[in-house]
């Protein structure tokens, strides 16, 4: 027996049924009077989408799967909610999440995990867990993630969903709760290659909101989608990345990319190895980046402005004590970890041998990729070295939990775009292949994925 409702998977938080019904029955009542109104639709009208509970929404709930936040309503919407709403998709919900998007298999929401539906005692993958295994357990056909070190693409791959983590910039950041904000990028969740493109089209472009986004028509990514479902891939150029298989890659998961490769030598793509050998050095530059800048976004969270506040049982009641009560309190353990580390970071004295080395790091990481790009139009590698583990089996080992992510976070930290798609089971568990393309250049991977799918 499994608790957390929804047949054991507990994928929502927050079920916005009302919402969401009243939104159907709009978008029912425009299609049947016909004419204008009804050919003005957004191809995407009255289809169910999930949100990840780290977007927020007004009139639902957000609580970023922390404590910290329980019960806090957001007083505006992120820019892609809105744009959810004017495209009248109802919204069935906010999905689980590990606590502030840190983890790899949503065991670190403060509400209890979610499960993955292809095997109740697996995980589903992280942080975006609840998005993916809402989708895969068909409780919405459209979800929305973050990915800031492949929160999005790993919970596609061991949920076998499609999952896009977009170019940085590519879709406005506004509204999703910062991360690692250098990082994070919101994108879909979906079954096929081409409903991710129609909801990519959608979310995507400027907005002048977000410091950080581009400033550019969004590229047309359905009839890429389409393109690539006529299944010719006549003169591409994909690129497997040597660094990023065999050793630590699981024979399983290893089988299907090698199958994979040979389906899109099949459609006519042309194969070529390329080598990225600073992206063995990804893993801990990201360990170093991302924690440094959670302990900088993280610090608004201290009981005056935000959600919880916690008085001290005893002793002077100072801002210092209450602070660090609400803290003590409000966040779980993995994300003290961060916070700590990453004030260790940036401390004087320790910045450029930790935080500055980083960041030379992540530079040669992008020059790993454009010289990989001058060889290839995508780059290609299994998703997660893995097929997903067992509950529990890695949330006594936090390094080891961190290394199935080894494959996803070089793109966050490039910026460039990836995908997940599906590329079948090892031993009845879905194994994801990720394709990589040039920053901008998103509409490749809608192509190839289209291909294999
Ligand atoms: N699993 C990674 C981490 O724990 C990625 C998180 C994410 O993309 N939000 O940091």
């Amino acid at each position: 027996a499994v608790d957390g409702g929804e047949r054991g998977v507990h994928a929502f938080l927050h079920v916005n049924a009302e919402e969401a019904l009243a939104v159907a029955a709009e978008v029912d009542a425009i299609r049947a009077a016909g004419g204008a109104g009804a050919e003005a639709l957004h191809p995407l009208a009255g289809v169910p989408i999930a949100i990840k509970d780290l977007i927020v929404t007004v009139g639902q709930p957000t609580t970023a799967g922390s404590k910290m936040l329980e019960g806090w309503m957001s007083p505006y919407d992120a820019t892609v909610i809105s744009k959810i709403r004017a495209a009248k998709l109802p919204m069935l919900g906010k999905t689980n999440l590990d606590e502030f998007a840190m983890g790899s298999s949503t065991e670190h929401s403060a509400y209890g995990p979610t499960r993955n539906p292809w095997d109740l005692d697996r995980i589903p993958g992280g942080s975006g867990g609840g998005s993916a295994a809402a989708v895969a357990a068909f409780e919405a056909p459209l979800a929305l993630g973050t990915d800031t070190g492949g929160s999005i693409r790993q919970p596609g791959a061991v949920t076998g969903t499609v999952g896009v983590k977009p170019t940085y910039g590519g879709v406005s950041r506004y509204g999703a709760i910062a991360m690692a904000s250098s990082l994070d990028q919101i994108g879909p969740v979906s079954r096929t290659v081409l409903d991710s493109a129609y909801l990519h089209e959608l979310i995507g472009g400027h907005d002048p909101r977000d410091s950080t986004s581009l400033n550019e028509p969004v590229p047309s990514l359905v009839d890429a989608a389409r393109q690539g479902l006529s299944g010719d891939l006549t003169g591409v150029r994909v690129g497997v990345i040597a660094e990023l298989q065999g050793d630590g890659y699981e024979a399983g998961v290893q089988a299907r990319f090698n199958e994979s490769l040979e389906v899109l030598r099949a459609a006519g793509a042309e194969i070529v190895e390329v080598h990225c050998p600073n992206f063995k050095y990804a893993l801990g530059a990201y360990y170093l980046i991302m924690p440094s800048e959670v302990s900088s976004n993280l610090a608004k969270f201290d009981g005056v402005r935000y959600g919880k506040r916690v008085i001290p049982a005893d002793g002077p009641v100072t801002i210092e004590r209450v602070m660090g009560a609400t803290r003590a309190a409000g966040f779980g353990d993995e994300v003290k970890r961060r916070i700590i580390l990453g004030t260790y970071a940036l401390s004087a004295g320790y910045y450029d041998a930790y935080y500055g080395s980083a960041q030379k790091v992540r530079t040669l990481v992008q020059r790993d990729f454009d010289a990989a790009f001058e060889k290839a139009d995508v780059l290609v590698s299994p998703t997660a070295p893995t097929v997903a583990f067992g509950l529990g089996s890695k949330t006594g080992d936090p390094l080891a939990m961190y290394l199935n992510d080894v494959a996803t976070i070089p793109a966050n930290l490039a910026g460039v775009p990836g995908i997940s798609v599906p590329g079948g089971l090892s031993e009845g568990l879905p194994v994801g292949i990720q394709f990589l393309a040039p920053a901008r250049e998103d509409a490749r991977l809608y192509r190839v994925g289209a291909a294999l799918e």
